[in-house]
C-alpha cells in the first residue's frame, strides 16, 4: 500500500517552482491553478501471481499532468519509494521538459510501488502486463505515451506494447517509446540523452568563454547519460576528459584519458576505479575540480549551498535530473557559471522518444544520421530560446527554461480557449 512521502515533498517543490515563475511572468488566478494541478490521475491496485503461487496486490499510478500542447509523455518507474506525490511532481517536470524543447506533448509519469531487485523476470513480466492492462484505458498513441524510467527498460516497454496491442487486436507500436528497435524503436534513442547534453555544452561554450576542443571535462556518474556524453565530447568535439566517477569512486588524470577505454575498464571490473594511469578521487572532489565543463550525471542534490562556492567549472551540463538544489543556483549564477539545467540539458532522451513515436505513427523509419541531425536542431534551438530569455530578464538559465516552458503551456491554453 502507498507509503507516505518523506520530509521534502517533491510535488510541493514542483508547485513552488511554478509559483516562482508565475510571479515573474505575471500569471495569476485560475491559470496559475491549472499549472499547479495535474489534469488526470489514476491509481490502480492489482493482483500479481508470484512464483511461489501466492497472490500479491501492488499499487500503481499514472498521472497526466497537462495536455494543452498534445498527448502526454513520461516514463514509468518501479521503486519501493514511489508515491502519488512523487509521480505528480515527475509528471509536472515532464510537462515543462517537453515544452522547453518544444515537443508537441504534455507531461505524464507512472510508477508502481515494488522492489524489482527482489522479483524474478516472470514476476516482473506479470506485474508489467497487469499494470499495462489496468492503465490501458488512459494510454495510447493519441492520449499518453509512456517510456522507461528507474528500473524499467526496453523489455518492460515491449511487454506493455504487447499487452496494449492484444487488447486492440492489432500492433500499436506508438503506444510506448524506448522499445527494442525490432519492435519499432528508434535508432539513436539509447545515446540520445548524452548526445543532447553534449550539443548544449557545445552551444554554451562561447557564452562561457570556453573552447570545448582541448577543454577539460569531469563527469560524475559514468552510466548511460554520463559516459555517452563524455564519448561524444571526446570523439566529436575534441574535449579532454580528465575525471569520471561512479558509485564506487572516481578517477582523475589531468592529461586526459580515452573515455572508450574507461568504459571498457568499467565493463570488465564493474567500476571506473583503478583505471590505469589515473589517480583516485572522491565524488565530492570531482565536483570541485578546476575544469571547463562539469557533467553531473548520477544523483540528485549533489551541488548544494555547501559546495556551490567551491565549484570551479565554467559550464555545468546537467545530464542527471535535479543535481543542483535551488539555493545553489543563485550562487552559481553570481559566479557566472553557465548552468545548463536538467529540463534542457537532458531532454535529448525525450526528444528522440518523440522521434520514435513519430516514426511509429508514419510506419517509416529514419537513419541514425537523420535522427541525430534532427536532435541537434532541437537542442540548438532550445538552448538559444533559454539563453535569450535568461539574458533578456537577467535571470539564471534554470528559471529562464521554466519561463520558456510555462509561457508555451500558457499560450497553448489561451489559444485553445479552454482549460485543459
Ligand atoms: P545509469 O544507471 O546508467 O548511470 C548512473 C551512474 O551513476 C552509474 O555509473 C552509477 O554507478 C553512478 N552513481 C550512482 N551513485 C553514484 C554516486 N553516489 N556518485 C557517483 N556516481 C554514482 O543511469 P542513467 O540512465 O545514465 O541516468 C543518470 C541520470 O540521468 C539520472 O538522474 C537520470 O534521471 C538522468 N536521465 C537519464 C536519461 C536517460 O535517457 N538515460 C534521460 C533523462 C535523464
Amino acid at each position: 500500500m502507498p507509503k507516505e512521502t518523506a520530509a521534502i515533498n517533491p510535488f510541493e517543490t514542483a508547485r513552488r517552482q511554478v509559483d516562482i515563475v508565475c510571479d515573474l511572468i505575471g500569471v495569476e488566478g485560475g491559470m496559475r491553478d491549472i499549472l499547479k494541478n495535474p489534469k488526470r490521475e489514476l491509481t490502480v491496485n492489482f493482483p500479481v501471481r508470484m512464483d511461489d503461487g501466492s497472490l500479491k496486490v501492488y499499487t500503481g499510478y499514472r498521472v497526466q499532468y497537462n495536455m494543452a500542447r498534445g498527448p502526454t509523455k513520461g516514463g514509468i518507474r518501479y521503486h519501493p519509494n514511489v508515491s502519488l506525490d512523487e509521480v505528480r511532481a515527475l509528471a509536472a517536470w515532464m510537462t515543462w521538459k517537453c515544452a522547453v524543447v518544444n515537443l508537441p506533448y504534455g507531461g505524464a509519469k507512472g510508477g508502481i510501488i515494488c522492489d524489482p531487485k527482489h522479483m524474478s523476470k516472470g514476476e516482473n513480466e506479470r506485474l508489467t502486463r497487469r499494470y499495462a492492462s489496468e492503465i490501458s484505458m488512459i494510454i495510447g498513441p493519441e492520449i499518453d505515451i509512456p517510456a522507461p524510467d528507474v528500473y524499467t527498460d526496453s523489455q518492460t516497454m515491449a511487454w506493455i506494447m504487447d499487452t496494449y496491442s492484444q487488447q486492440k487486436g492489432y500492433s500499436v507500436p506508438g503506444v510506448i517509446t524506448g522499445k527494442p528497435i525490432a519492435l519499432g524503436g528508434s535508432e539513436g534513442r539509447n545515446e540520445a540523452t548524452g548526445r543532447g547534453c553534449a550539443y548544449t555544452i557545445r552551444e554554451a561554450a562561447p557564452h562561457a568563454g570556453v573552447r570545448v576542443k582541448g577543454g577539460t571535462v569531469a563527469v560524475q556518474g559514468y552510466g548511460n547519460a554520463g559516459s555517452i556524453c563524455a564519448k561524444i565530447l571526446y570523439d566529436e568535439q575534441g574535449a579532454k576528459i580528465v575525471a569520471a566517477s561512479d558509485s564506487k569512486g572516481g578517477i582523475y588524470n589531468p592529461q586526459g584519458f580515452n573515455p572508450h577505454a574507461v568504459e571498457e575498464h568499467k565493463n570488465k571490473t564493474g567500476s571506473v576505479v583503478g583505471f590505469p594511469g589515473a589517480k583516485p578521487i572522491s565524488n565530492e572532489e570531482l565536483l570541485e575540480l578546476k575544469v571547463d565543463v562539469l557533467v553531473p550525471a548520477a544523483l540528485e542534490n549533489v551541488i548544494t549551498k555547501k559546495n556551490a562556492d567551491n565549484i570551479q567549472a565554467k559550464i555545468i551540463g546537467e545530464a542527471a535530473n535535479g543535481p543542483t538544489i535551488p539555493e545553489a543556483d543563485e550562487v552559481l549564477y553570481q559566479k557566472k557559471i553557465v548552468v545548463l539545467p536538467d529540463i534542457l540539458a537532458n531532454a535529448g532522451g525525450v526528444t528522440v522518444s518523440y522521434f520514435e513515436w513519430a516514426q511509429d505513427i508514419q510506419g517509416f523509419f529514419w537513419s541514425l544520421k537523420e535522427v541525430n541531425d534532427r536532435l541537434e536542431r532541437v537542442m540548438v534551438q532550445s538552448y538559444e530560446a533559454v539563453r535569450k530569455e535568461a539574458e533578456a530578464r537577467k535571470i539564471n538559465n534554470r528559471t529562464a527554461a521554466y519561463v520558456v516552458a510555462i509561457n508555451r503551456v500558457v499560450n497553448a491554453i489561451q489559444l485553445r480557449g479552454i482549460y485543459p
